[in-house]
């Protein structure tokens, strides 16, 4: 099936009763965009392929030019914006999704009580696989209109895009919420005898040589995340994705940011940097990963442990070190009154 066939069928589905008020990439109008472009393309002054392999343009054909004057306006801004709806709409929907899961949480309890909880968690099994179908097909309509605008422009522009919206974190499969549903079915998965549908579409490898959570998505590809840690090079404990998508242990972040003990990461300075790839600010909307820690102390518990122990001792000694400094400091202010 066409994926324009199969966008159309998807956005007929019946899965609207759960995304009321969430919006979709307007792939048939993008798709239109593109269409009246290459209609009024052959006019003079258009910058368009055609010209520039006549120029005998080395680059096979590549537009030279930064835009296109027929559709980029149309094309872009509202790509941009469309990627920023279904973004947000997306991490909105699993916040809450997983929150409420975390509120009754406590595997403990949805073990004992599971009778009680059956029905509910059907239904929220059945919106994290909504949510995981939204993201995924909304991506890939992102991933395929770009495509055609460089067919139908012989440009990279759209290509170029891709690595705009990765600046500014609308890279909608690199968003960690999608890691964080994907341990919230793994982890239902663990507290469940039969097998929850969908959550098949996630595994995870501790014991390989880096550790990774994998995803297959619809049309058989599949997405890697690393799940180790830059800082430490151990795979991640008590977990922070910054909002540039990198995970560090909290400790690990909290002292690449120079922070306190009793500091949240949220307070960090905004000049603070992420210690992979250096951009600032990332900190105040970072995503405390509940799902994934619980994931981890499920499946790693020996090493899970090993580190709740160490953190714990660190603290211990970050604690008194400021207790230290604190009261050196007051005695010193004392002395010199
Ligand atoms: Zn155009
Ligand atoms: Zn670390
Ligand atoms: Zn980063």
């Amino acid at each position: 099936m066409k994926f324009e066939e199969m966008f159309t069928e998807y956005l007929h589905g019946d899965q609207e009763r759960f995304l009321d008020k969430c919006s979709h990439v307007e792939y048939k109008r993008l798709k239109e965009v593109l269409k009246s472009c290459r209609s009024c393309k052959h006019s003079e002054n258009s910058c368009s392929s055609e010209q520039e392999s006549a120029n005998g343009n080395e680059a096979k054909g590549l537009c030279q030019c930064e835009s296109c004057p027929f559709c980029d306006q149309k094309f872009f801004t509202e790509l941009m914006k469309e990627a920023s709806d279904v973004a947000g709409c997306f991490r909105i929907r699993v916040r809450h999704l997983l929150h409420l899961h975390m509120a009754t949480g406590m595997q403990k309890y949805i073990k004992f009580l599971r009778h009680c909880f059956r029905d509910d968690q059907q239904l929220k099994l059945q919106e994290g696989r909504v949510l995981i179908q939204y993201i995924t097909i909304n991506a890939i309509a992102i991933r395929k209109i770009l495509k055609k605008y460089d067919k139908v422009h012989g440009s990279t522009n759209g290509e170029n895009f891709r690595s705009k919206m990765r600046a500014k974190h609308l890279e909608l499969l690199q968003s960690p919420w999608l890691i964080e549903l994907g341990a919230f079915f793994m982890n239902i998965r663990g507290s469940n005898a039969e097998r929850s549908q969908g959550s098949n579409q996630y595994s995870f490898d501790f014991d390989a040589a880096r550790p990774v959570m994998t995803m297959s998505l619809l049309e058989s590809a599949e997405l890697e995340y690393d799940l180790t840690c830059a800082i430490c090079l151990d795979t991640v404990f008590n977990p922070y994705a910054l909002s540039c998508g990198h995970l560090f242990c909290k400790l690990c972040a909290r002292s690449a940011a120079s922070m306190m003990i009793f500091q949240g990461l949220k307070a960090a300075s905004p000049n603070a940097k992420c210690p992979v790839c250096r951009e600032a600010g990332v900190y105040a909307n970072s995503v405390h990963m509940l799902e994934l820690n619980l994931l981890l102390k499920n499946r790693c518990k020996e090493y899970w442990k090993e580190r709740m122990i160490a953190e714990r001792a660190e603290i211990v000694k970050q604690y008194k070190e400021y207790c230290d400094f604190q009261t050196k400091y007051a005695i010193g202010h004392q002395l010199l009154l």
